[in-house]
């Protein structure tokens, strides 16, 4: 799967997508919750014309789904809407009121059945986490997908660590997203230039620096897809990582973990 994703909040284009997957941004993030389902429905159009096997598809249940039949239900909805018989992911979206071993339970039970390939969850911190994967029996956590961004980098001392130890992914949500800085700009409009590409290339580059990480930028407009592929055969060298990380340093964590 490709470690450079297409985010599709609130509703993608259509256009944009497909062009994301003929640069080889074949894994694609949607969620039953983005634009009530309209999301999924676009991503069914766009992917109609390609190969499914040579898709990463990644959905995600509303927590208030989670109970079990909440969950397969949502799931055939889903697929519905996709127009597949099967995710290669499927996510709780966030911690909600139904007790979480359920929800973790109903996503086995879907990979058990073939709907899901894997299933993941988003949003949770390492406690959520350990509760989490504890309540499965068979199928590892594929991956949590938490925001992560130069000018939120609480994860790398946190979620990352716990990756880490589970052999799971680590998914950046609105990876584009960064502080006013001159510094932080001069320096990665240099790397930019010297690279051939485009700053926001090499944001993404710089958060997918761990062999762990996957980014899902989302963009309706086709330069800005075009930009971020660039980000997929983009490799920063230790000086410039360097400078990156002194330009938007990470900081500590104050309270849970942030979610917008
Ligand atoms: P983002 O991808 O960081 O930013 C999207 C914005 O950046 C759009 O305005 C887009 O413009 C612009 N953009 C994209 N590429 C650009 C480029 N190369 N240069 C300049 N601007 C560019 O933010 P996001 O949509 O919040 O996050 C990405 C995806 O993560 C979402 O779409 C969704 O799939 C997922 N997500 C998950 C959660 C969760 O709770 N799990 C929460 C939020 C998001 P255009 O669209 O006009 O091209």
């Amino acid at each position: 799967m490709s470690i450079v994703g297409q985010g599709t909040w609130p509703v993608p284009n259509r256009d944009a997508l497909r062009r994301g997957i003929d640069l080889g941004m074949t894994h694609i993030d949607t969620a039953e919750m983005y634009g009530d389902g309209r999301s999924e429905e676009v991503v069914g159009q766009a992917i109609a014309p390609y190969a499914r096997e040579s898709l990463f598809i990644v959905s995600k249940v509303l927590p208030s789904n989670g109970t079990t039949r909440g969950v397969a239900r949502a799931c055939e909805r889903s697929l519905r809407r996709l127009k597949t018989d099967y995710l290669d992911c499927y996510l709780l979206h966030w911690r909600g009121e139904v007790d979480l071993a359920e929800t973790m339970e109903a996503l086995e039970a879907l990979v058990d059945a073939g709907k899901i390939r894997s299933l993941g969850v988003s949003n949770l911190d390492p406690w959520d986490l350990r509760e989490a994967a504890s309540a499965l029996r068979r199928t590892p956590i594929a991956c949590n997908q938490i925001l992560y961004n130069l000018g939120e980098r609480t994860p790398e001392a946190h979620e990352l660590p716990w990756a880490r130890e589970n052999e799971s992914a680590f998914v950046a949500y609105t990876p584009l997203a960064r502080p006013h800085s001159r510094t932080g700009d001069d320096a990665l409009e240099a790397i930019a230039t010297r690279r051939g590409v485009s700053p926001e290339a090499v944001v993404l580059a710089f958060l997918a620096r761990d062999p762990l990480a996957f980014v899902i930028p989302k963009a309706n407009s086709l330069a800005h897809v075009e930009a971020n592929a660039a980000a997929g055969d983009l490799v920063l060298d230790e000086d410039e990582i360097t400078r990156i990380d002194a330009a938007y340093p990470a900081r500590e964590r104050i309270g849970a973990l942030p979610t917008n």
